[in-house]
């Protein structure tokens, strides 16, 4: 068969450099059992991980096309290969116990792929993955840094981030118009966090949706009793001056002072 047509609205970047698709393979620590890749295309980190038989494998492909040249290619994964879209995919049906997730993403759904491992951190251990270079580095960002934002706050509660390293746009055919990196999640031993896990989300949002703004304007959006933390040194900062810790700090004060009923 013959090789698979990119397709621009399928964010298909193919990956030709051998040595880097092996580099990106043996990124995978601590031997996991299970494996799911995302979007493998032609399978250029597919022909690694298919060599290793201690790891139980599974790949999900949104594109036809791409779906009929991984079975000619890879016999051997047949029951192995998913026909569909990752951000549909119920992860809890298919998977009962933890598997690690590896890809060369599509770049057009970086940020909804890592909101659902954050909404699905306790079945992820560990994620290795190909990103835009400036998203990898927002990712890994912490606190002082001008990419700091809501994903890298959600992600760093529950996995330590590594930058692993850079990789050029003319590695790919056709080339991405970004450069792209490599990068390292791996689940802390955080098990839960000390406030209400949603209501946490809801206020990273709203404070770095409004990044510019002290966090005494952004977090009016969040319905509580504001007069009670009145004088919090946190409502004088800005979002990228709030660790992770600050954050679930702040969001427990909103929880625990909920606006007083009027009389
Ligand atoms: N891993 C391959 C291809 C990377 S391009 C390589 O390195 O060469 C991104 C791949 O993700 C494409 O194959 C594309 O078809 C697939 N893809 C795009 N959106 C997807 C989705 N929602 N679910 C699963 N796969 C998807």
């Amino acid at each position: 068969m013959t090789r698979v047509k990119a397709k621009k609205h399928l964010g298909q970047h193919f990956l030709k450099d051998q040595n880097i698709a092996q580099q990106i393979v043996e990124s995978l620590t601590n031997t996991p059992k299970k494996v799911l890749e995302v979007g493998p295309g032609m399978g250029v980190l597919t022909q690694y991980l298919v060599q290793r038989p201690e790891i139980d494998f599974q790949v999900i492909e949104i594109d036809t096309e791409s779906v009929d040249y991984l079975k000619e290619h890879f016999p051997q994964l047949q029951s192995g290969i998913i026909y569909g879209d990752f951000l549909k995919l119920n992860l809890a049906d298919l998977y009962t116990e933890p598997f690690s997730l590896i890809g060369n993403f599509p770049y057009n759904i970086t940020g909804p792929i890592f909101f659902k491992v954050f909404e699905n951190r306790n079945l992820i251990p560990q994620v290795v993955g190909m990103i835009q270079k400036e998203v990898a580095e927002r990712l890994a960002a912490g606190p002082g840094s001008k990419t700091y934002g809501i994903l890298s706050v959600l992600l760093q509660a529950f996995y330590d981030i590594e930058y692993l390293f850079t990789v050029n746009e003319h590695v790919f055919s056709p080339p991405p118009r970004v450069k792209s990196a490599v990068i390292r999640l791996v689940r802390n031993d955080v098990a839960t966090i000390d406030c209400d896990e949603k209501l946490f989300v809801r206020v990273v949002k709203a404070i770095f949706n409004q990044r510019r703004k002290a966090i005494r304007n952004s977090i009016k959006v969040i319905d509580f009793d504001r007069e009670a933390i009145n004088d919090h040194d946190f409502l004088t900062r800005r979002p990228e001056q709030m660790s992770v810790q600050d954050f679930i700090e702040l969001t427990r004060l909103v929880q625990d002072n909920p606006r007083k009923q009027k009389e």
